[in-house]
């Protein structure tokens, strides 16, 4: 998406250890209007796929999501990261562990919120290892709701996260793909794509 794609490299930051910081738009201050786009864009590449929910995970999925989930009128549920592991059984839970913060989470979606009748699609700012896509998709699976697609903002096409997902079978689709990035030049690379 080429306003995307304009944006990072315009204002994107590209720092050591693989991280691109996109806060003055994406993760800390959130450009509405860009979010809109992106969520047409969302709408137009699953539209027609019978999507009844959007799945997320907090925090930076949650805008990105919820702006989407206006054009498919579905509600969105985001994944909580909960201190603790939950042993009512009343919540899917698993474990996911954060790129950003070299951290494990526990990550819980209420029962009452996911079921079988669900076609969900799952929403992120970011792809890069799919730890966290992994996680949203363990809860997904534990619920029985189905996957319909994945729409990430930004996927870091030089780690392994998005190959292996298509791998699987996944229909996963990123708004921009940076297949390079430098710290030093601060070159941002995007795959071109149809
Ligand atoms: P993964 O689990 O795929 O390795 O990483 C995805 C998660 O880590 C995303 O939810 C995102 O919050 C965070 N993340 C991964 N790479 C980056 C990055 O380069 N920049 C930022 N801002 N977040 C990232």
């Amino acid at each position: 998406m080429k306003l995307l794609e304009e944006r990072i490299q315009k204002d994107g930051i590209v720092k050591a250890g693989n991280v691109l910081k996109v806060d003055s738009f994406l993760n800390h201050q959130m450009d509405i209007d860009l979010f809109n786009a992106m969520g047409k864009e969302f709408k137009r590449l699953f539209g027609t796929v019978g999507i009844n929910k959007i799945i997320t995970i907090e925090a930076s999925g949650i805008g990105i999501a919820c702006i989407a989930a206006q054009y498919f009128g579905v509600p969105v549920v985001f994944a909580k990261k909960s201190q603790s592991v939950n042993i009512d059984g009343e919540v899917y839970s698993t474990q996911i562990e954060s790129f950003t913060h070299k951290q494990v989470y526990n990550v819980i979606v209420s029962k009452k919120y996911l079921s079988p009748n669900d076609n969900v699609l799952i929403i992120d700012d970011f792809l890069a290892n799919g730890c966290a896509m992994n996680g949203l998709l363990d809860i997904v699976r534990s619920a029985g709701a189905t996957v319909a697609g994945i729409g990430i903002a930004i996927e870091k096409g030089f780690q392994k996260g998005g190959e292996t997902l298509r791998a699987q079978g996944y229909r996963v689709e990123s708004l921009a793909i940076v297949d390079a990035m430098n710290d030093e030049t601060g070159e941002i690379i995007f795959r071109t794509q149809g």
